[in-house]
């Protein structure tokens, strides 16, 4: 049977034929970042930090969030807690087993020690941050022997687009201040 026949039953709605062609030109990881991107360009589009996350579950996406510190004037409100709060109300469970957590810019130390307590076993993200990454760029929280949870990062997907919204929405910044 070729792989055409197969299809046929499943119908060939537009929405279907899109997603199997992301499917078919995009690994996982970069397919799921792009959702993360999306988040981020919703926190620019706010004047916030352009920084999002999506947290994905058996191929769906169950939680998600950007940035809002400004419009909330809350520390707290970075992409990965709010799409933590966002997954954990999708599974009616604070435990995100068999998760993995897509955010555009590495987790601070507070983000990712709400990932560990929700027991999410993977996070990958794009770009690094030096300033705050606490997944090995300015401290290592995510995976070292002193904790007692542990998660795998992977980092670097779809890097050169999450640099670039931050990098624009900073260089922005500056050009209003002159
Ligand atoms: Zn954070």
């Amino acid at each position: 049977m070729d792989r055409a026949s197969d299809y046929g039953s499943e119908g060939w709605g537009f929405e279907f034929l899109r997603a199997r062609f992301f499917y078919i030109v995009m690994d996982d990881h970069t397919l799921w970042m792009r959702f993360a991107l999306q988040e981020a360009r919703k926190a620019r589009d706010k004047n916030e930090v352009p920084i999002g996350a999506v947290i994905v579950h058996e191929g769906r996406i169950i939680g998600r969030g950007h940035n809002l510190v400004e419009t909330l004037q809350d520390p707290t409100a970075h992409a990965e807690m709010l799409a933590i709060t966002s997954a954990a109300n999708s599974l009616a469970s604070w435990r995100l087993d068999d998760t993995i957590l897509y955010v555009t810019l590495e987790p601070c130390s507070m983000c990712t020690g709400a990932i560990l307590l929700a027991r999410i076993p993977t996070i990958v993200f794009g770009a690094t941050d030096p300033r705050y990454g606490a997944c090995g760029s300015a401290v290592q929280i995510a995976n070292t022997d002193s904790l007692d949870v542990h998660a795998n990062i992977i980092r670097g997907i779809l890097e050169p687009e999450c640099k670039k919204i931050l990098q624009d929405f900073f260089a922005e910044i500056r050009r209003r201040g002159d």
